[in-house]
C-alpha cells in the first residue's frame, strides 16, 4: 500500500538499523510492525505473525499487557525521572532491588541498575576490576569469555562476546579479555564421535588451561550465558556447568552468569542458575525483567563483591543516567507481580516447556533437520544438506536465511543463526499456539526444502 511504501522510503532515508545489511533491506523495504496482541504481531499489510522470538527474546508476558502500561503511566505521572546518583534514591528502585534480592539465588542481595544487557556487561567488567583492586589485587584484570558468545554491542560487551565478525569491524576485543570454546556438541563434538558428557567436560576444562596460561593471579572473572542464545541456542551437556563451577572455585575467580536471555523463567526456573545449579557471584539481567516494555537491566551482585565496593576507600565511579529509571522499575515490579500471580514459572516448567519439547522433536524427522533440541522455552533446529552425513549447506546457499524468509511469509517469526533456526517464544504461549507454531514450522521446512533443491 502507499502508506507502507511511504514509511519504507522514510525508513531507508533516515533510520539506521542495528545488525542489518542495508542493501538487502533497501531492496525489499522493511516490514512495518504496527501492533501486538499476545504472541502475535501485525504488520502494516495486515499480516498476522506468530512471534516465536518474543521480539528479541524479551516479550515474555506477550504483547498488549495493560497492567504493564498502567504501571508505567502511573509512575510517570508521579515521578517520571530521578536518579540514584549523589546520595538520592526513590522507592521504585528500592522496591525492585529488594524483590530481585529475594528472587535471585541466595547471596545475591544487591542490584546495580542499568539501561540494557550491554550496559550490564560493561558494568561487570568495571565492577570486577574495581573489586579486585580494592582487595589489593589490581593485577587481576583478565576476563575469560567464550567464542561465539553474545554479550552486547558496547565496546566491552562486544569484546566479551565471541563473534569474530563483530571483533573484525571494530579493532576488538579490548585488552585483557580472552575466549575459550563453547560446548557446541552438534557442530564440534559429534563429528569426532565423542560422547556429549565427555565433550562438555573437555570444553569446561579449557577454562582451567586458559587460567594457567594467563597466570592464576591475573584472572578476575569468567563470564558465560547458561545457554548460549544468539550464538545458536547452544544447550550445554549436563557435565559442563559443574566443572566450570569447580574451576572458578579452585582458582578464586568470580563467576559471572549472563542471564539476559535465560532469566525470568525462560528455562523453567526464575533463573537458569537454578536450572543448572550454578552459584554465580554476579548475574546480568535485562530483556525479560520488564518483558521488553521499557529498557532496563540489572547486575545482581553477591555480598562478597558488594562489600568490596561498599568498604573501599574510593567510590565505584560508574553509572548511567537511566540506572534505576523509575518507570522501568515500576514496569519490572509489575512484570514480576504478574509472573507470580499467573504462576508463569510452573506454567513453563510443568506444562508448556515439556509440551514444546515433545512437539519440537517432531521436526527432527524432517529431511532438512540434523538435530532438534530445546531446553525450557528456547529451541533450535540444525539445517543440513544431507541428513545421513549431517553435511551442511554451502554458505552461498544461505539455507538459514532462505528458511527464515519463508517462515515469515508463512506467518511465523523464527530467527536464523547461520543454518541454525532458533525460537524463544513468549512464556505465556498456549498449547494450541505451540501446535500452530509447529504446523507453520513444518510447512516452512517443506517449502525451504523445495526452494533449495
Ligand atoms: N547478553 C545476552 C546474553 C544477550 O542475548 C544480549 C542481547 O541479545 C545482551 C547481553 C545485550 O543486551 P542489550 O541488547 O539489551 O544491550
Amino acid at each position: 500500500s502507499t502508506a507502507t511504501l511511504t514509511i519504507q522510503q522514510q525508513d531507508s532515508a533516515h533510520c539506521l538499523h542495528p545488525f542489518t545489511n542495508f542493501k538487502e533491506l533497501n531492496a525489499k523495504g522493511a516490514r512495518v510492525i504496527e501492533r501486538g496482541e499476545g504472541v502475535f504481531v501485525y504488520d502494516s499489510e495486515g499480516n498476522k505473525l506468530l512471534d516465536a522470538m518474543a521480539g528479541l527474546w524479551c516479550v515474555n508476558l506477550g504483547y498488549g499487557r495493560q497492567e504493564l502500561v498502567d504501571a508505567a503511566a502511573k509512575q510517570m505521572q508521579q515521578l517520571p525521572y530521578y536518579n540514584l546518583f549523589f546520595q538520592t534514591t526513590h522507592s521504585p528502585a528500592v522496591e525492585l532491588s529488594t524483590l530481585l534480592a529475594e528472587l535471585t539465588p541466595e547471596g545475591l542481595n544487591h542490584a546495580f541498575f542499568t539501561g540494557s544487557g550491554s550496559e550490564c556487561n560493561d558494568t561487570v567488567v568495571r565492577m570486577v576490576r574495581h573489586y579486585w583492586a580494592s582487595k589489593g589485587q589490581p593485577n587481576k584484570l583478565e576476563i575469560i569469555s567464550r567464542n561465539n558468545a553474545y554479550h552486547g554491542s558496547t565496546m566491552a560487551g562486544a569484546s566479551l562476546g565471541g563473534m569474530g565478525f563483530m571483533h573484525a569491524q571494530g579493532g576488538l576485543p579490548l585488552p585483557n579479555i580472552s575466549h575459550i570454546d563453547q560446548p557446541y556438541w552438534f557442530e564440534e563434538g559429534q563429528g569426532q564421535g565423542q560422547d556429549p558428557q565427555q565433550f562438555g567436560l573437555e570444553r569446561a576444562q579449557q577454562l582451567e588451561q586458559k587460567i594457567l596460561e594467563l597466570g592464576e593471579d591475573k584472572v578476575a572473572a569468567f563470564i558465560a550465558e547458561p545457554i548460549q542464545g544468539a550464538g545458536g541456542v547452544i544447550i550445554p551437556p549436563e557435565s559442563y556447568w559443574p566443572e566450570i563451577q569447580r574451576i572458578c572455585d579452585k582458582y578464586d575467580i568470580l563467576l559471572v552468569v549472563d542471564e539476559v536471555i535465560c532469566g525470568f523463567g525462560r528455562t523453567g526456573e526464575w533463573f537458569a542458575c537454578q536450572t543448572y545449579n550454578i552459584k554465580p557471584d554476579l548475574i546480568c539481567l535485562a530483556k525479560g525483567i520488564t518483558s521488553g516494555y521499557l529498557p532496563m537491566g540489572a547486575v545482581m551482585v553477591c555480598d562478597k563483591v558488594a562489600q568490596g565496593l561498599t568498604e573501599a576507600d574510593t567510590e565505584f565511579a560508574h553509572g548511567f543516567t537511566y540506572s534505576g529509571h523509575p518507570a522501568a522499575c515500576a514496569v519490572a515490579i509489575e512484570n514480576i507481580r504478574i509472573m507470580q500471580q499467573e504462576n508463569i514459572i510452573s506454567h513453563v516448567r510443568d506444562d508448556i516447556a515439556p509440551y514444546l519439547a515433545k512437539r519440537w522433536q517432531e521436526l527432527a524427522s524432517h529431511p532438512l533437520v540434523g538435530e532438534a533440541r530445546s531446553k525450557g522455552m528456547v529451541a533450535a533446529i540444525e539445517l543440513v544438506a544431507d541428513k545421513s552425513t549431517l553435511q551442511r549447506f554451502s554458505k552461498e546457499q544461505g539455507a538459514g536465511g532462505v528458511c527464515r524468509d519463508i517462515c515469515i511469509n508463512n506467518g511465523l517469526i523464527m530467527r536464523a543463526c547461520g543454518d541454525t533456526m532458533i525460537i524463544s517464544p513468549p512464556l505465556v504461549i498456549t498449547k494450541q499456539q505451540v501446535d500452530q507454531l509447529i504446523t507453520l514450522a513444518k510447512q516452512s521446512l517443506d517449502d525451504t526444502l523445495q526452494a533449495l533443491s
